[in-house]
């Protein structure tokens, strides 16, 4: 029976060995690192001593993939969020605390009620939001942006977080392509949520252990470096323990990151074309003590109920309410990259302590407490029209060799949703032969 090997353990490799198992296939699947998950796990942070994420994600109700998943291995349970769309807000800049509310129905009312939409936005800039729909391919989202209350808080925090770019360089296509998918359907595909344990717990142990018990190889810590072709298919992935010769019939699967899959495929694929610009994510997780996290989501309100606030005005974008920690997102960070922990945690402590509600923020100590910075430089690629145009789809000029991530050509941008996409659609390519 034929093997398919599949290179890199995140969720486009395991949505790919997912879906090759059900169909009554055979696969082995190669991670480099210690344990699964790649840019979506959790880890055990002895110096904060607690589980972390190796950065906050959301994950909203449109994303049917993500859900799906949930579903295939019981764990839709484990999220944790408001059950409804809604999204506390908090500006710095003078103070103003909001909650957007999107009701549940397609129409979108909010818009015309003032203590469920923007404060301060004028039914006008909802334009922006047609250009937005209609943009070209080669329009970036600060094109199509009126100014205004709606753009400032609202459209440039949700086009920086859901493309991880600057809204100046940002594709309007590719925003376009997820609020089809939320904003779009209305407040019932808008229900933001967040793996309640941690990333792994949710999305990655389970598909582990379903692959386990169907007999599928897991190997970690095992690195892939290089694929050699006969013909026109790979027969060998060069790795750890003298590699793997593959038999006749036999498939591979690159589900590493972009730079990393044109590495391993110099030989195989000269001239590969993937993404080669990123943005970094910057995330700061401070730890309080465990017996805090009741009160302080009561005495945070909307805050509490929803697990999380937006951001405007400050450097922190996300701030997350979870057992025990209290963490900050900051998206389309390249501009962080040299700056020093010490400063940024302290800048970005004061704006938790702000941004919350004040009966919430006066329960936080006021100096800095123990906290951890994880800078991933390379978190997405950028999403640009210029890097868009360099995502290779999942077939390739080798018959046995196809390509899946979050970076390949999914019409989405970098997200959970678009690498299980990515993942299912290399095992459809590969059954299709
Ligand atoms: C900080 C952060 C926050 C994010 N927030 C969100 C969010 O809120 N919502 C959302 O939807 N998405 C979010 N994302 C994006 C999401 O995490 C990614 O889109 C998704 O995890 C990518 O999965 P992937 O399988 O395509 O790639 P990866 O997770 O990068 O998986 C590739 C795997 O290949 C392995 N590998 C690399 N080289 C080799 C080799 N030579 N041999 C074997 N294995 C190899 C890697 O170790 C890795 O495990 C976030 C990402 C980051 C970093």
């Amino acid at each position: 029976m034929t093997v398919t090997h599949i290179i890199g353990g995140g969720l486009a490799g395991l949505a790919c060995a997912v879906s090759l198992v059900e169909a009554g296939e055979r696969v082995a699947l190669y991670e480099a690192g210690p344990a699964l998950g790649g840019r979506c796990r959790s880890y055990d942070d002895r110096a904060l001593g607690c589980r972390l994420d190796n950065g906050n994600h959301l994950i909203l109700s449109g994303n049917r993939a993500v859900f799906d998943w949930l579903d295939r291995f019981g764990m839709r349970h484990s999220l944790s969020g408001p059950g409804r769309a809604m999204f506390p807000f908090a500006d710095l800049r003078d103070g103003t605390r909001w909650t957007l509310d999107l009701g549940r129905g397609r129409v979108p009312w909010w818009v015309l009620d003032r203590r469920r939409r923007v404060p301060g936005m004028r039914l006008g800039e909802l334009a922006s939001l047609g250009r937005l729909l209609r943009a070209g391919e080669a329009t970036s989202v600060a094109a199509c942006l009126a100014l205004g209350a709606l753009a400032e808080r609202l459209l440039v925090p949700l086009a920086v977080s859901a493309l991880n770019t600057p809204v100046e360089t940002g594709s309007a296509a590719l925003l376009a392509a997820v609020m089809r998918e939320s904003l779009a359907l209305g407040g019932a595909a808008c229900v933001p949520a967040t793996p309640a344990e941690g990333l792994s717990e949710s999305l990655i142990d389970p598909a582990r252990d379903w692959l386990l018990a169907r007999g599928a190889v897991i190997r970690t810590g095992w690195r892939a470096a290089g694929l050699v072709a006969a013909g026109d298919v790979v027969s060998r992935i060069e790795g750890p323990e003298g590699g793997v010769t593959l038999d006749a019939g036999d498939r591979v699967v690159l589900a590493a990151n972009a730079p990393v899959t044109a590495a391993l495929a110099s030989a195989v694929l000269p001239g590969l074309v993937v993404p080669d610009a990123f943005e970094a994510i910057v995330n700061l997780h401070y730890r309080h003590e465990d017996r805090l996290t009741p009160g302080l989501a009561r005495a945070a309100g909307d805050v509490g109920r929803a697990g999380f606030v937006g951001v405007i005005g400050g450097l922190a974008e996300w701030i997350f309410l979870k057992p025990g920690v209290v963490s900050v997102t900051i998206s389309a960070a390249n501009h962080l990259a040299d700056r020093e922990a010490e400063g940024l945690a302290a800048q970005v402590w004061g704006e938790i302590r702000a941004a919350l509600p004040p009966a919430a923020g006066a329960l936080l100590p006021e100096g800095v407490p123990a906290y951890r910075l994880v800078r991933e430089k390379r978190a997405t690629f950028a999403a640009t029209p210029e890097q868009a145009r360099r995502r290779p789809g999942t077939r390739t000029a080798r018959n046995n060799l196809f390509l899946a991530g979050d970076w390949t050509a999914t019409g989405l941008p970098a997200t959970i949703e678009g690498a299980l996409r990515s993942g299912h659609s290399a095992a459809k390519a590969c059954l299709a032969g």
